[in-house]
């Protein structure tokens, strides 16, 4: 008995083409890097203090890549490692948000803290915002061939149930056929992920979704990626720095009474 080589027995490659690109980088408009610091600098003159707060970034239908302004929710807790975000709360906001409008991440800040990366808290957070908005900023991003061992073709009206049982899968053709090729839509979605501090730090991730729509084959992948700044004309005006200054007075609390397991975590 003569073996195959082993580049012989190796599974064919997949055939794919590329359909288009997820963002590389992070995309935020002068408007809203301003106002994420604004919201540092409003908590410590409200509150006399500095706390940890978190919000969402946001884009819009039409650009869904390009982080056009912060939403504020009610932070329940204003500490570190301790804000979880639930999919409930994401959905509320989402639903208070003009129709145009599209959460496309999250940012948060870790405040005065020396801590300046994801925590562990932050990056189960990370997964769920991505779950969360992935139908939303999904796209196709490829067409990748489903290789199937023992595909069985059978004609339209003339087989039997028998006929039916046999391979792993079933082409039913009008014609008779003796080759095919099954190309399946991957999309791919995305989700932003940033972290801040009050001396002005930040850094950010782009989390990943593939979804192959037969297969059902889903990956999940993160990379640390560059914030870019881009001018849109829009400035943080002095009246838009008093709406957020009531946003910051009743959306961020401090809280004095930090949970026991939140002292042990650090
Ligand atoms: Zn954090």
């Amino acid at each position: 008995m003569r073996f195959k080589s082993l580049s012989e027995l190796k599974r064919p490659k997949p055939y794919e083409i590329f359909l288009a690109n997820l963002p590389q980088n992070i995309v935020m408009s002068q408007y809203a890097k301003t106002k994420t610091f604004k919201i540092n600098e409003l908590i410590l003159t409200i509150h006399g203090d500095s706390f940890e707060w978190y919000g969402y970034t946001l884009g819009t239908k039409d650009s869904p890549e390009l982080i056009i302004d912060i939403g504020l929710p009610k932070n329940d807790q204003n500490l570190l490692d301790y804000t979880i975000i639930g999919s409930k709360g994401i959905a509320e906001f989402q639903e208070s948000l003009p129709g145009y409008t599209l959460i496309n991440g999250w940012i948060h800040s870790h405040g005065a803290l020396q801590y300046k990366h994801f925590s562990n808290t932050d990056e189960k957070n990370n997964l769920t915002v991505l779950d969360f908005i992935s139908t939303r900023t999904r796209k196709p991003i490829a067409k990748r061939e489903i290789i199937i061992q023992d595909l069985v073709f059978l004609l339209k009206d003339r087989f039997t149930e028998k006929d039916l049982g046999k391979g792993s899968a079933t082409l039913i053709t009008d014609g008779p056929i003796t080759e095919a090729r099954i190309m399946e839509t991957v999309f791919g979605s995305f989700c932003y992920s940033i972290v801040i501090g009050d001396e002005g730090w930040h850094k950010q991730k782009i989390y990943f979704q593939e979804k192959g729509v037969l297969s059902g084959q889903t990956s999940v992948n993160s990379k640390e990626v560059d914030l870019i700044f881009a001018d849109t004309g829009k400035t943080l005006t002095q009246s838009d720095i008093q709406v957020l200054a009531k946003e910051v007075e009743e959306k961020i609390q401090p809280n004095t009474d930090p949970p026991p397991e939140m002292i042990e975590r650090m």
